[in-house]
């Protein structure tokens, strides 16, 4: 499974992890609102008991009612039954209210004897998630009827009120957690699209590349021929011709080789060798051209042998191409190139050091990437595309190593290679 999958696979079950710590939350949310709701109840049952203990308007008017008794009103007994009801559900009602219970409720007085003395019209039948309150009432009205009566409170739907009263918490996380996923999925979808638009301009160009290497290779050939058929007349034109093709064609097979290597389809072979020999034939190569150049050219190498688990003509190109960069990018007096080499901790350290143009801090990150230059100063007299260090540091982390640069704008740079040694033919 590659990186990507196992973020993303990381994603969904933390997605998933959390969604279920918001319900476990919701669940411990809602067993506390019904602890809450039943504190409340308590101190409700106490209030109702006392307001119906004593002989007051409200008690006197339901007696009336339970007794079916309509001397006192001049009403019709079935009036003040309606009455009573009405004002009993505002009593209970400002008794919930003043609790900060605010839900639909209804009410039935009815004796241990199971007798229905008041009910309010609103009824829930015999529903099992009814959450009844049997109250035991006490004083005048048991005493009226001469029995014990019991007023039940009973609510309906509770866990849609408690979840209302949770919808502080729960509708934020849900916005957020909704929000988390449509930025993931977005980031994720701009991340794909990117990543096609790469794959897409790099397979352009390396196609391009390629339609390319035909006509270099016709005008190397042609020049050829007109190198011969001439017989030395214009000779520094067709020098001129030949140089320039053979820029394009080194251009040209970085490009390619550099695609190969990251399609994987081309696969590059190593074997066990020591890389000393070429090392030093590479730094005798480099040293003439130095000195035709002017340049100071130092050479350490140190050690017996280099054993190496390498492709060997990838590794010397990688290593050219910042010996390269040190004599392209050198400032004009005193040009200085340092190259060094040891073992250390059973690695190979190659130190390649001059006195150039250096790079800006800011500009070092990116030396790596494919197609930077910098873009300041003298370095634009400097021809180039951006493709040296980027073959380079593939190549070296296709040999398992490492590449570091020190570098000070106008005081020079300093590449340093490490890379891991055969030990015992390991
Ligand atoms: P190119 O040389 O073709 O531009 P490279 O990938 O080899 O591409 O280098 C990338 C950039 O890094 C160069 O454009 C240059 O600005 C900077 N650079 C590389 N080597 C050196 C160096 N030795 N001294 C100063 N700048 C360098």
């Amino acid at each position: 499974m590659n990186i990507k999958k196992i973020f993303i696979l990381i994603f969904i079950v933390s997605i998933i992890g959390l969604t279920i710590v918001q319900y476990q939350y919701l669940k411990i949310g809602l067993n506390l609102a019904q602890v809450q709701f039943n504190q409340k109840m308590g101190l409700v049952v106490n209030e109702i008991k006392l307001g119906l203990e004593q002989p007051n308007q409200l008690t006197f008017l339901v007696g009336k009612a339970i007794t079916n008794d309509n001397t006192y009103f001049k009403l019709s007994i079935d009036s003040v039954q309606d009455a009573s009801k009405y004002f009993m559900h505002d009593f209970l009602k400002d008794k919930l209210l003043q609790q900060g219970i605010k839900t639909d409720f209804t009410y039935i007085i009815y004796a241990r004897d199971s007798t229905d003395y008041l009910k309010f019209p609103q009824s829930y039948g015999n529903d099992d998630s009814l959450l009844r309150y049997p109250i035991p009432l006490e004083g005048y009205l048991p005493n009226l009827v001469e029995k014990g009566l019991i007023l039940e409170l009973q609510f309906k739907n509770l866990h849609k009120y408690f979840l209302f009263q949770l919808n502080v918490l729960t509708i934020p996380s849900i916005i957020f957690l909704l929000a988390i996923c449509a930025v993931i999925f977005w980031a994720l979808r701009f991340f794909y699209w990117q990543r096609n638009l790469i794959t897409t301009t790099n397979e352009f160009i390396n196609n391009l590349t390629h339609e390319l290497k035909t006509p270099v290779f016709s005008i190397g050939v042609a020049t050829k021929i007109l190198q011969d058929k001439t017989g030395g007349e214009h000779e520094e034109i067709i020098h001129i011709i030949r140089d320039q093709v053979n820029k394009l064609k080194n251009q040209i097979d970085k490009v390619l080789e550099l695609a190969s290597i990251e399609s994987k389809k081309n696969f590059i072979k190593k074997s066990v060798l020591d890389f000393k020999p070429f090392l030093l034939k590479l730094i005798n190569d480099f040293e003439q051209l130095a000195r035709l150049e002017n340049i100071e050219f130092v050479a350490e190498v140190q050690g017996e042998n280099y054993i190496l688990n390498c492709e060997c003509a990838h590794l010397e190109n990688a290593i050219s191409s910042i010996l390269e960069n040190a004599k392209k990018y050198i400032s004009k007096k005193n040009a200085k190139i340092c190259f060094s080499a040891y073992k250390e901790n059973n690695h190979l350290i190659i130190k390649i050091k001059d006195n150039g143009i250096g790079i800006s801090e800011k500009d070092i990150p990116k030396i790596f990437e494919k197609y930077f230059r910098v873009s300041s100063g003298d370095v634009h007299n400097v021809k180039g595309y951006g493709l040296g260090l980027n073959y380079v540091k593939k190549i070296i982390n296709f040999h398992k190593g490492k590449i570091i640069v020190h570098s000070k704008l106008h005081e020079g740079s300093e590449f340093i290679i490490s890379l891991p040694l055969k030990v015992n033919g390991k």
